[in-house]
């Protein structure tokens, strides 16, 4: 049934993606909350893991971003399948964990879970941030490439602690994009996806790109996708997207997994890939292997 799709090139794509994802994070969050010209006039162009920022961190340590997503991908493999309480019980021992960072919101849902055993949060109109963006690539690598069981899974995971109308377009079509990369559709057919969400929510419109990059998903989103469809390789992709600061790890963790599905392990710089914390990416490389084979398009091979 799948046998058009090619496994090599899926995991490849999807491994990419994770570490991808792990490094926009490491990265940006150096940058986390500076302006674009307070970054150019330290750095010139800031290109290099190096740690520090505001959270004082190691080089190559990453922060929610990359942790919440693992807590994700640990229940799957865990249940070997998708339950929501394992998600959140997850969330909620990461939090107990005292984590280097937590967003506010994220927070809020956590604590209601852990108080109530709510698993999802009311609607809320200004819960518009980036959280449940951040994190949803195990929820798209697990359902690869079934777009209904994308859908359920993407929206449950975000209303664990965002249920907002903006932030569940921004999210499903992250994952809908991530579904098309890592398939190994061409990038003219993600801007007409992406032409296709601004023609439902203009918005998400990013030409002219204005140039905020805060962790309202809207800002994020257009920040990722002024800086994917520009950039001509891994690198320049990632590096035009932190030097905006504002909540650079969490754009730079989305367009290194948008950017990570696209070109492939081979386009992720080797002195990225080397200032990475060796522990985070073998549980990545290990995690994205059992998505994968356990997901719709690996269990037909
Ligand atoms: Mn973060
Ligand atoms: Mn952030």
């Amino acid at each position: 049934m799948f046998n058009q799709y090619n496994l090599d090139e899926i995991r490849d794509r999807a491994r990419a993606a994770f570490i991808g994802m792990a490094i926009g994070d490491a990265l940006g969050a150096t940058v986390e909350f500076m302006t674009a010209s307070e970054i150019a006039a330290k750095y010139g162009i800031f290109r290099d893991i190096v740690g520090g920022g505001w959270l004082r961190l190691k080089p190559g340590q990453v922060t929610d971003d990359t942790e919440m997503a693992l807590c994700i991908a640990r229940a799957i493999v865990k249940t070997q399948g998708w339950s929501l309480e394992a998600v959140a019980d997850n969330f909620a021992a990461w939090l107990k964990s005292r984590p280097v960072d937590c967003g506010d919101t994220c927070r809020k849902g956590i604590r209601a879970y852990l108080l109530h055993g709510r698993l999802e949060s009311p609607p809320n109109e200004w819960d518009a941030g980036n959280g449940a963006a951040m994190r949803l690539l195990p929820a798209a690598l697990f359902s690869l490439p079934d777009g209904e069981l994308l859908k359920k899974y993407v929206i449950e995971q975000a209303h664990i602690t965002h249920n907002n109308p903006v932030s569940d377009a921004a999210c499903l079509c992250l994952g809908q994009l991530m579904h098309m990369a890592i398939c190994g559709a061409e990038k003219s057919r993600l801007r007409r996806h992406v032409d296709g969400l601004v023609a439902r929510f203009p918005t998400f419109n990013f030409v002219p790109y204005r140039g905020l990059a805060t962790g309202y998903v809207v800002d994020t989103m257009q920040t990722v996708f002024h800086w994917f469809f520009r950039g001509r390789n891994f690198e320049e992709c990632l590096v035009g997207t932190v030097n905006q600061g504002a909540d650079a790890d969490t754009t730079g963790a989305i367009c290194g997994m948008l950017a990570g599905a696209y070109y492939g392990m081979d386009a992720i710089p080797k002195r990225w890939l080397k200032k990475m914390d060796s522990k985070v990416i073998s549980e990545i490389e290990s995690v994205v292997e059992r998505l994968i084979m356990e997901s719709p398009v690996g269990r037909t091979m």
